[in-house]
């Protein structure tokens, strides 16, 4: 079967370049910038196509500036966005 078809968007001015999305991503979608932003630090970069929606990187980015989209047979919607974290969460999402 066809591995699910996702993408990511980040919020490259509030990233803080810490590489845990990059290590967390099953397909290699993620790299960190050349050049820094406007805090001083190099920033997450999607550099492939082949993001599969897992929302691997959204769960485990600190400052939670990475949102996902998944692509349905419908649409393409966004499925996950975690935002004002503190403390430890559990999330579940629907497959
Ligand atoms: S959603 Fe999954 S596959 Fe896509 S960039 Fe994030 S960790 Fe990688
Ligand atoms: S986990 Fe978040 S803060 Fe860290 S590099 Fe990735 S997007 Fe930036």
């Amino acid at each position: 079967m066809a591995k699910a078809k996702g993408d990511i968007l980040i919020n490259i001015e509030k990233c803080k370049g810490c590489e845990i999305c990059m290590d967390a991503c099953p397909e290699d979608v993620i790299a960190m910038s050349k050049v820094v932003n406007k805090k001083g630090y190099l920033y997450a970069v999607k550099i492939t196509d082949s993001c599969t929606g897992c929302t691997n990187c959204a769960l485990v980015c600190p400052d939670a500036v990475i949102t996902v989209f998944r692509e349905t047979k419908q649409k393409k919607e966004q499925i996950a966005t975690i935002t004002n974290v503190t403390g430890n969460i559990t999330v579940t999402v629907d497959k």
